[in-house]
């Protein structure tokens, strides 16, 4: 096994990790009950619908 004869510097590796370190949007989908933005694969906040008419958490007002 073979050492790396220098340790990368501070900005070296910031300089690599900013290519692809990019802030994780969350996926946003529109409801296919109140066509409200919601966060995919989660309840909705608006209607407590999830998967399509399946009710898991009814909230109102
Ligand atoms: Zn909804």
């Amino acid at each position: 096994m073979t050492i790396p004869k220098r340790r990368c510097s501070h900005s070296r590796t910031a300089r690599r990790w900013a290519g692809y370190r990019k802030p994780a949007a969350p996926t946003m989908v529109i409801c296919p009950n109140c066509q409200e933005l919601m966060l995919a694969h989660r309840i909705c906040p608006a209607c407590g619908f999830y998967r399509a008419r399946e009710v898991v958490k009814a909230e109102e007002e």
